[in-house]
């Protein structure tokens, strides 16, 4: 019996600036380790519009490890607040 997956990959991950690092362990370090600005560093180099990407997919399921987006656990759980208590100015109503 064979067993095949299929698993989709989003676009953006293939210009992922994390995709092209050998260490991927940076992105999932525990604490405040030196190794989270680190992985800080990497997402510094992905491209904008990717960065945003990946921020918006670890807050949509509510990512509870690692670096996504360049920010860490506690800031997207901040940043989730911020979004509550203030929503963001739709491109629409900013019109
Ligand atoms: S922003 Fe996301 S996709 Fe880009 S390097 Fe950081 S973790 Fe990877």
């Amino acid at each position: 019996m064979t067993l095949q997956l299929h698993i989709s990959v989003p676009a953006w991950h293939t210009r992922a600036a994390c995709a092209k690092t050998e260490d991927k362990e940076v992105f999932f370090p525990t604490g405040n380790s030196p190794n989270q600005r680190a992985a800080k560093r990497i997402c510094e180099r992905c491209p904008r519009s990717v960065r945003a990407q990946c921020l918006v997919e670890a807050m949509t399921r509510d990512e509870q490890f690692g670096v996504w987006g360049g920010l860490s656990r506690g800031e997207r759980v901040r940043l989730a607040k911020k979004f509550k208590q203030e929503p963001p100015v739709s491109a629409k109503e900013a019109a």
